[in-house]
């Protein structure tokens, strides 16, 4: 079952709000204080209400204001209806997370990949899987930690974001493509100094670098000795090792590995592979978690909730 997709009818009303503020305001001003003539009075109002609404939409898609609207969208969209599914990146409680839909799309995804991966997963408010839920579940079990921690995150996405938020804990963030982080940074070739950080989040990163070994490196290097990586990336559960194809094209992408973007999808020696780079490694066990932040994904054909808990040798 699809739902109402609240929070974008409301980006909507409130574009329509601020046009129709600016445009008002500006055609009172022109028509009534300057006595410009009404035509004009409209054309320039609606100009000005139009640049108004490409302004508000550059800042949400270009700039970290993007991470404090909805922070503070979130305080009045979606009261906690006390549900009995709980999602801790957005301290809100559900009757039922939203269906996916997600893998549907032949464009993007190979939906015969999925076969038994539940969908109705989504959070309603902020759009996070059941990883970034664990994820979150973990941060809140480690606030002392990464309160006292430099803290690093790559390819930050909305969900965590909110957490990070709402306990004050400040991050610096990074990516290659995306303009609302701090950093921009190649994670084959970090430009940071060795062992200049505490705690380290590359979720669902992996898959989509040419090389992920010197990706591996890297975050060996930068984490200090003691530090800790946060990591997770789609997992085959049929699949010993890693399966990889890093020129495959887009429509091989899909079929091979379920998504248009991934030149991998990682086999049942992860685990190995993080040991081998140089981390001592733990998952973070989803029975240790409370159950409302579930349903995962699976048991599914393709693994994207198990996350490890590295530390640095
Ligand atoms: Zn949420």
């Amino acid at each position: 079952m699809r739902k109402f997709d609240k929070n974008a009818v409301f980006n909507i009303c409130l574009k329509i709000l601020l046009f129709s503020f600016v445009f008002l305001f500006i055609y009172i001003l022109l028509w009534s204080v300057f006595n410009i003539p009404v035509a004009v009075s409209s054309v320039i109002s609606a100009g000005a209400g139009i640049l108004s609404v490409l302004i508000f939409s550059f800042l949400l898609r270009y700039t970290k204001y993007y991470y404090s609207y909805y922070s503070f969208v979130s305080a009045f969209l979606f009261k906690d209806n006390e549900g009995e599914v709980y999602c801790p990146c957005c301290d809100k409680h559900f009757r039922q997370f939203r269906d996916n839909r997600y893998y549907d799309d032949k464009k993007r995804f190979n939906p015969a990949m999925f076969s038994k991966a539940r969908q109705d997963v989504i959070c309603d408010f902020c759009r996070s899987a059941p990883r970034h839920r664990i994820i979150a579940s973990w941060a809140g079990q480690n606030i002392g930690l990464l309160r006292s921690s430099r803290v690093l995150l790559f390819a930050p996405e909305l969900s965590i974001m909110l957490w990070f938020k709402r306990h004050g804990i400040k991050v610096t963030t990074a990516d290659l493509f995306d303009r609302r982080t701090d950093l921009r940074l190649d994670l084959t070739d970090i430009a940071l100094p060795d062992g200049s950080e505490d705690v380290v989040f590359c979720n669902h990163v992996l898959e989509h670098v040419p090389d992920y070994s010197l990706a591996l490196s890297e975050l060996h290097r930068i984490i200090r000795k003691g530090g800790i990586l946060i990591i997770s990336f789609p997992i085959d559960p049929g699949a010993d090792d890693v399966r990889e194809d890093t020129k495959a094209s887009v429509e091989e992408r899909i079929r091979l590995f379920g998504q248009h973007d991934h030149f991998r999808v990682f086999g049942m020696n992860s685990r190995k592979i993080l040991e081998d780079a140089g981390f001592e490694v733990d998952t973070v066990n989803v029975a240790d978690l409370p159950a409302d932040i579930l349903p995962v994904t699976g048991p599914a054909d393709y693994d994207t909730d198990t996350v490890f808990c590295c530390v640095r040798k």
